[in-house]
């Protein structure tokens, strides 16, 4: 089977897709499975070549995983910009108290926060890691969240550990 090129694919291939299995094959000719940043590492420094198995109805098709700058973003091994909507930079954020009642006796607190940097949440666990690192946030990645949008900008509604949240 002669693999097909992911990198033709672009950004349409489906890099995350849960059907899409990877296979490693190391300079000695043993085969592995699975995509961790290890995998990632040993692909870039050219000791592994990395394929991705996309099943079929009919028949599964190989691709040689040849664009894996794209991979990297894809997985969140490298930072993307544009499937984030997050610059990596420090956000300069507003954020209050959101209006529902909150549960006094819950460790978490429901905000709404508008990035005024101009930034977009598309990826909430990306969000979750930069704020965790700029002001010590620990937002639920977990459950719900949503986003508003209004003159003053889009407001995401997000759940903050209380005693994490600081001005
Ligand atoms: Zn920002």
């Amino acid at each position: 089977m002669e693999p097909s090129s992911a990198a033709a694919a672009g950004k349409d291939f489906p890099y995350t897709a849960r059907t899409t299995c990877y296979i490693e094959v190391h300079a000695d000719g043993a085969v592995t499975h699975g995509s961790d940043h290890a995998a990632y590492e040993r692909a870039v420094a050219g000791v592994s070549r990395l394929f991705a198995v996309w099943p079929g109805e009919w028949s599964s098709r190989l691709f040689a995983v040849d664009d894996l700058d794209e991979y990297a973003k894809a997985h969140g091994i490298k930072h993307d910009e544009e499937r984030t909507g997050l610059k990596e930079h420090v956000h300069e954020v507003r954020w209050v108290e959101s209006g529902h009642e909150q549960n006094p006796r819950s460790p978490y607190v429901g905000i709404d926060v508008t990035l005024v940097c101009g930034c977009a949440i598309h990826d909430l666990s990306t969000f979750a890691a930069q704020m965790k690192e700029q002001r010590g946030w620990v937002v639920a990645t977990s459950g719900g969240w949503g986003s508003s949008s209004g003159p003053g900008g889009t407001a995401y509604s997000l759940r903050v550990r209380r005693k994490s949240l600081t001005r």
